[in-house]
């Protein structure tokens, strides 16, 4: 039998109400300096008000909002240079992934020698030697998974690169879906497909075990049966509910089995064309899938057992219903579905997929190995969409 190493958060507090906890664990590492990185919306609309008054009392906040959606480089080092300048005990990130990535950084990062791009996963020639200030993460999007990986994930010329280490991941997750209840529709929509993207990976992954695929599949299920309706009405408790611990579940799996094809190809999408990460994925997931079915069929058929929930002949399914099943969940949600509603123009696919085909670290786990020509092919069906 396979051995399969498995990684998770020193702890987590998932479910309504459980940012209740947020005092308590503050109180028991005894810090008082605390940085809490969020993003200038998440001010704005009051959430971080509404969530951070109860310890605003006993503690130093400090709020740093300098954070962009899909944060560049530019944007880490300057939370760097600031968190540097500070004396800070502890973190918290609060928001979606933009700012949890940047609060892992901003814990970790000041304490060790260099800079941000220093430590870059495809460039990088330095490794973290220090852990660290402790950190809590507390998303309030149900997507990224990120209060429950070690990856920070920056946006560059032309495509994405991380920053991974053990020193990154939470350690508290606190998972509160109330926090998500002010997600607008089409963040709930791109978010969701994030996660579901994260659990459909990290099943088919080359790299998935039985404890990742039980993962994978809850979230499945969970996301499946309750996404339309976390986007149709977004104070929908029990909607909101399934999607914060499916995206949770669905984190687990894929920081264990990783990620592949999808996220690959929607790096550049994000950079060249700063499309939110959630939405490059949807728009690019139905072509991959299409794509590598053929040398993962088994697992596809048991994904879209649950998806397409009471159509029995999925065994007899073939390259086309797979596409078209995807392609339609990401359509009911209301997101596009082809790269020319982004205005991306024909010409830009070569560009994109010179850009793609360096994210080895990630293709290397799709079920189908995933050349220049694979990759071509599948940004052109997402060009042209559905025939
Ligand atoms: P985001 O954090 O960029 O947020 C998107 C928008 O939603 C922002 O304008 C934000 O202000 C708003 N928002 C967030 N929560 C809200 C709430 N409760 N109410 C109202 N508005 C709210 O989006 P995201 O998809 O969560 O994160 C994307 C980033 O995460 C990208 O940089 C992506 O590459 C990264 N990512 C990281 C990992 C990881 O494991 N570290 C995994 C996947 C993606």
């Amino acid at each position: 039998m396979m051995v399969s190493m498995l990684r998770f958060p020193k702890r987590s507090y998932v479910g309504w109400g459980s940012i209740g906890e947020l005092f308590q664990v503050l109180r028991g590492w005894g810090q008082r300096n605390v940085l809490v990185v969020t993003d200038p919306t998440l001010v704005k609309i009051g959430l971080v008000e509404e969530f951070l008054s109860p310890v605003n009392h006993d503690f130093q906040i400090t709020v740093y909002t300098d954070v962009e959606p899909e944060p560049s480089l530019e944007c880490a080092e300057r939370l760097v240079a600031f968190t540097r300048a500070g004396s800070f005990g502890c973190v918290v990130g609060l928001g979606g992934g933009s700012a949890l990535d940047m609060a892992k950084l901003a814990a970790v990062i000041p304490q060790n020698k260099g800079n941000i791009a220093d430590y870059l996963n495809l460039t990088g020639t330095m490794k973290l030697e220090k852990e660290g200030v402790p950190k809590i993460l507390i998303p309030t999007t149900s997507g990224t998974g990120s209060e429950v990986t070690d990856i920070a994930v920056l946006s560059l010329k032309g495509t994405k690169d991380v920053i991974t280490h053990d020193y990154l991941l939470a350690d508290v997750a606190i998972v509160d879906p109330q926090l998500t209840l002010s997600v607008p529709k089409r963040v709930t929509a791109a978010t969701g497909i994030d996660a579901l993207t994260h659990a459909v990976e990290a099943f088919l992954s080359v790299n998935a075990s039985e404890a990742t695929d039980a993962l994978a599949l809850r979230a499945v299920e969970l996301i499946g049966g309750s996404l339309k309706t976390a986007v149709e009405n977004g104070k929908d408790a029990e909607a909101r509910k399934a999607m914060s611990t499916g995206s949770y579940l669905a984190g687990l799996a894929f920081f264990n089995a990783g990620v592949a094809g999808v996220h690959a190809l929607a790096y550049p999408l994000g950079s060249q064309f700063k499309l939110p990460h959630g939405e490059s994925n949807a728009v690019l997931l139905p072509y991959v899938m299409k794509t590598i079915s053929a040398n993962c069929r088994e697992k596809m058929n048991t994904i879209c057992r649950i998806l397409a929930d009471g159509v029995k002949q999925v065994d007899d399914w073939n390259a086309e219903d797979y596409l078209r099943l995807f392609y339609y969940f990401v359509k009911d949600v209301g997101l596009p579905t082809t790269l020319k509603e982004y205005g991306i123009i024909e010409s830009k696919l070569t560009d994109l997929t010179n850009d793609a085909i360096k994210q080895k670290r990630l293709l290397a786990r799709s079920p189908k190995p995933l050349g220049e020509n694979e990759i071509h092919q599948i940004y052109q069906m997402a060009y042209s969409g559905l025939q």
